[in-house]
């Protein structure tokens, strides 16, 4: 097998078990070729079945109205989108679960006609619109064409899953106005191959899958501090990266293991606390390259 760095086409990859590669130049760790495809095959499936009444039942379950377990998370990241772009703000949330950071924006006078959704499963619309009306689209974001421009676009723990993100990327960069940004929220690729290691140490590789989240519509890519900035070769410039805060709403009685591990890896540098949130500003297209 002679794959190449999906990130920065480099051929120094090392091949792991479970169809994963780890690249040895940007660090870049991911699901290979072959099997990226062989998944792709049953996404497709989740855009032409409509909504599920038993799945949107178990969804409003999992998400329910008044209680969001990334609000923290949200209302922080509105804060900072309400003081770039005013009640003007024209926002797409890719994968939006429900609307719930769309609704953030909202309470913070945006207009509700300026808020669109994008997502791969009907039935996860269908939950946007029951709670908050949110118009949108149903469509892969490496296919999906609009005439619209926006200021802000979105993606909460959702990149990760994208097959071919570079073409996702681009197409993101063309729906952007000049000024735009996008915002990622995504898993540390560090704390996954850590864990990926360790399991293999205890004698425990059985539970890789599990622990990585490798199956269709799991996840694909693993960025970390070091190769997330790679993404800028799309046309952005990476403004701001931070790991991900916990809050008590979102891990209950896991609150505060979380924020000692948040607070280790703040005092220690280690890189390794699992979720990490990245801002990009769109460039124009002469100084990207
Ligand atoms: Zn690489």
């Amino acid at each position: 097998m002679s794959e190449k760095c999906l990130l920065c086409q480099s051929e120094r990859v090392a091949v792991l078990t479970h169809d994963m590669l780890k690249c040895r130049d940007c660090s870049f760790f991911f699901v290979s070729l072959p099997e990226r495809a062989r998944q792709q095959a049953s996404f497709h499936l989740i855009s032409e079945q409509g909504v599920v009444p038993e799945h949107l039942e178990r969804l409003k379950k999992k998400y329910p109205k008044d209680d969001h377990a990334r609000k923290m998370i949200y209302k922080l990241y509105a804060d900072r989108v309400s003081a770039w772009y005013g009640e003007s703000v024209r926002a797409l949330d890719i994968g939006a679960s429900g609307g719930f950071f769309l609704n953030e924006l909202e309470q913070r006078g945006a207009s509700a006609s300026n808020l669109r959704t994008l997502e791969v499963d009907p039935t996860y619309q269908k939950l946007t619109e029951d709670y908050f009306g949110y118009m949108g689209d149903i469509c892969n974001i490496e296919t999906f064409k609009t005439e619209q421009k926006f200021d802000l676009l979105t993606m909460f723990d959702v990149l990760e899953h994208v097959d071919k993100f570079w073409l996702a990327l681009a197409n993101m960069h063309s729906m952007l106005d000049e000024g735009g940004r996008l915002i990622l929220k995504l898993p540390n690729g560090n704390w996954s191959y850590l864990k990926y290691v360790v399991s293999k140490a205890i004698g425990r590789a059985d539970k890789i899958p599990w622990y990585l989240y490798l199956e269709p519509g799991g996840h694909l890519n693993y960025w970390n501090n070091r190769c997330i900035g790679q993404l800028e070769k799309a046309g952005f410039k990476l403004e701001t990266f931070e790991y991900a805060k916990p809050s008590k709403q979102q891990f209950k009685q896991q609150y505060w293991p979380r924020m000692i591990g948040y607070k280790l890896n703040e005092w220690t540098g280690l890189q390794l606390f699992p979720e990490f949130i990245v801002t990009f500003k769109k460039v124009a297209a002469n100084q990207g390259s």
